[in-house]
């Protein structure tokens, strides 16, 4: 156990060292539950990030020169701490992100998942030999890994979007340093503890929790040994880390924003398309990349669908993730929530109504109701913005080829779902989306065994599936005269 979660709300590790919120500058991490201080965490700057770098180039060589049972073996062990601990570490993640406790535990669940999931990966990596076109000559394509990687991440989901992005690093033999956002650093601590204990080599894998995430990202781009950046967050962030590597021609992965269509045709299951937009839209509050955006509903079911969303809408219960029966908890920040007002309040100007919420929860703080608005249209800020927040804007539509041309129109592509029974408008419809990922009859599709990305501008790059370990490995052709 970590028997005492407060154990880890000081430090953060470094190469082999672990650096103390005392011992220099450092920021409070609060719940956005209760607007209370959980603790205080090192203010890491450029300087720092430049010795975790030169720290994990150091310790990668010895890393990458061990079998990749070896190294699976070490990702297995910390995967079982992971689940050892996985009440405490959802009680962390709970406390630093506001999600309710038992999507907290799933979140754990999914961490460890991937890390599982890179430790078999690690054994599976393959080269190839090519028929050569001279009879003396043997051509081979090896796999190497791709060397020091650093990564930032989201506070949406604190400890997944890390486990999915080291795991892999690691199984492939590099060595990574992350930034956690400042929102949410303790989980990544938390993981980081828990990695050590499973036996990881110093300087593999770094915390460098910081405000200062333009310097940080700045020093991730230009430090000489660096050889990729992953990033999950906003498209515009990820557009400016795209330009800052564009000088040394880095590596990058993107993992970025959506504005998911979520398409219900009128031959759709009524019931299980309800149950997938409340999960969909609904889960962690709307603040997932995935959650759906924009809820197209065709003509002949509309009425009862969007009665029967606001039913289901008004049986949430929104509070402090801690307490028994919640199942919304509050948005991250106050920024966050004047984004969502802004929307509803110009929906309602140009005509959309509000069939269930509509406005700030009688709890205070950052806490929404959890709302459904009809009659919404394409001219709204809602129909091209991603919202991140509990809000569902039910569009009508009459025909296919009308709601795809909708659904298509956003410069985003990461992921759409549909509700519909008819198989050859199955087929139709999941090929004319432009998104990475399709939920045909789900609206839950995130797991580790599949790659997980998106298209236009949702980002570059897969993470999870066979692809995943990929994203970490450099081809190498070999010509050799025999
Ligand atoms: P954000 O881009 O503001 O922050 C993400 C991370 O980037 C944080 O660690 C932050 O500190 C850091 N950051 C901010 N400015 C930076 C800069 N100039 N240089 C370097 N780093 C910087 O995003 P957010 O609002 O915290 O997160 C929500 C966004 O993330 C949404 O758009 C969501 O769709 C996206 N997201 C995408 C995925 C995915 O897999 N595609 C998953 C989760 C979240």
């Amino acid at each position: 156990m970590l028997t005492d979660p407060s154990l880890l709300l000081d430090r953060t590790l470094i190469g082999d060292r672990w650096i103390f919120a005392h011992e220099q500058a450092s920021f409070t991490v609060t719940n956005p539950a209760t607007g209370k201080p959980l603790g205080q965490v090192p203010d890491l700057d450029a300087g720092i990030a430049h010795q975790a770098i030169d720290a994990a180039a150091e310790a990668q060589t010895a890393w990458a020169a061990l079998t990749a049972a070896a190294r699976a073996q070490i990702l297995h062990r910390w995967c079982e701490l992971l689940r050892a601990n996985a009440e405490d570490l959802a009680i962390i993640l709970t406390a630093e992100s506001g999600k309710p406790l038992a999507e907290a535990r799933g979140e754990i669940a999914y961490g460890a998942a991937y890390i599982q999931w890179f430790a078999e990966e690690a054994r599976r990596v393959y080269g190839e030999t090519i028929a050569a076109p001279q009879p003396n000559q043997r051509l081979l394509v090896l796999k190497q890994p791709i060397g020091v990687t650093t990564a930032i991440t989201p506070w949406n989901f604190p400890n997944a979007m890390i486990a999915r992005k080291v795991a892999a690093a690691l199984a492939a033999g590099c060595a990574m340093v992350v930034k956690p956002a400042e929102e949410t650093p303790l989980s990544a601590l938390a993981m980081a503890l828990l990695a050590e204990r499973a036996g990881l080599p110093a300087g593999l894998f770094s915390i460098l929790t910081s405000t200062q995430a333009e310097a940080i990202g700045q020093a991730f781009c230009s430090h000489p040994r660096v050889r990729k950046l992953s990033f999950t967050g906003s498209t515009a962030v990820g557009r400016q880390l795209l330009r800052q590597g564009a000088e040394r021609v880095l590596n990058l992965s993107m993992e970025l924003g959506g504005n998911a269509p979520f398409i219900v045709f009128d031959d759709a299951d009524l019931e299980a398309a309800v149950e997938g937009a409340m999960r969909s839209k609904y889960r962690h509050n709307g603040q997932t990349c995935v959650c759906a955006n924009r809820l197209y509903v065709q003509d002949g079911i509309y009425d009862a669908f969007a009665e029967r969303l606001a039913a289901q809408v008004a049986q949430l219960r929104p509070g402090n993730g801690f307490d028994e029966g919640v199942t919304l908890g509050p948005l991250i920040s106050d920024r966050a929530l004047a984004k969502v007002e802004a929307q509803l309040e110009d929906a309602r100007n140009q005509g959309a109504r509000v069939l269930s919420g509509g406005q700030r929860h009688a709890l205070g703080g950052t806490f929404f109701e959890p709302t459904v608005l009809t009659e919404v249209t394409a001219a709204m800020r809602i129909a091209h913005e991603e919202t991140f927040g509990p809000i569902a804007p039910l569009f009508r539509f009459h025909d296919e080829a009308e709601v795809i041309a909708q659904a298509n129109d956003t410069e985003y592509g990461l992921a759409a779902y549909f509700y519909a029974r008819d198989l050859s408008r199955v087929w139709r419809v999941a090929e004319a989306l432009e998104y990475g990922m399709v939920g045909i009859n789900t609206g839950l599709i995130s797991t580790e065994v599949a790659p997980f990305g998106g298209i236009k501008q949702s980002g570059l790059g897969r993470e999870g599936g066979r692809q995943g370990i990929e994203e970490y490995l450099e081809t190498k052709y070999l010509c050799m005269g025999i």
